[in-house]
């Protein structure tokens, strides 16, 4: 803020300093929101720079039953590795066909759940990251857990 003039219905902006109506939300200089009451710059607290994620900004019809196929899916996946262990890479034609609608059912069931989720819970899950971590094999047995248990914890339903 050097040197710059503002006028008695001014004030300057939080983020470029430059002088805006004291009633702007946003600085028209640099777009970023301003405090609508705060008349002094000094009210720039530490905040974190990640958002809290609201739900209630999210609507989504999708249904409450997606987890089941990320269950579904993970239990799978966990089957076919411990069989793989017991019988080694023989799971012959049948068991690929399934493992091939887990490897596209359970990122895609993750795809619907985690809009549910998001819109209903104080966890907003990356699903580009959940559905690449649901489709590597073993690491989607694992990913399928930790996201079913986080799922839990923030929803508490299932
Ligand atoms: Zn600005």
């Amino acid at each position: 803020m050097s040197g710059k003039q503002k006028r008695a219905d001014e004030v300057f902006c939080r983020s470029c300093g430059e002088p805006i109506k004291k009633r702007a939300e946003i600085c028209p200089n640099c777009g970023v929101r301003n405090n609508k009451a705060g008349s002094s710059g000094q009210r720039r607290t530490s905040r974190t720079p990640s958002t809290p994620h609201n739900p209630a900004q999210y609507e989504t019809t999708v249904s409450d039953t997606w987890w089941y196929g990320v269950a579904g899916g993970t239990a799978l996946w966990a089957l076919a590795f411990i069989f793989a262990g017991v019988v080694g890479d023989s799971l012959g034609p049948l068991a690929g066909f399934v493992l091939l609608g887990a490897w596209i059912g359970l990122p895609l069931a993750a795809y619907f759940d985690i809009q549910y989720v998001r819109a209903n819970a104080e966890w907003n899950p990356t699903t580009v990251l959940w559905m690449i971590l649901l489709a590597i094999w073993l690491v989607n047995i694992l990913a399928g857990v930790v996201y079913l248990y986080r799922r839990h914890e923030v929803l508490g339903v299932p």
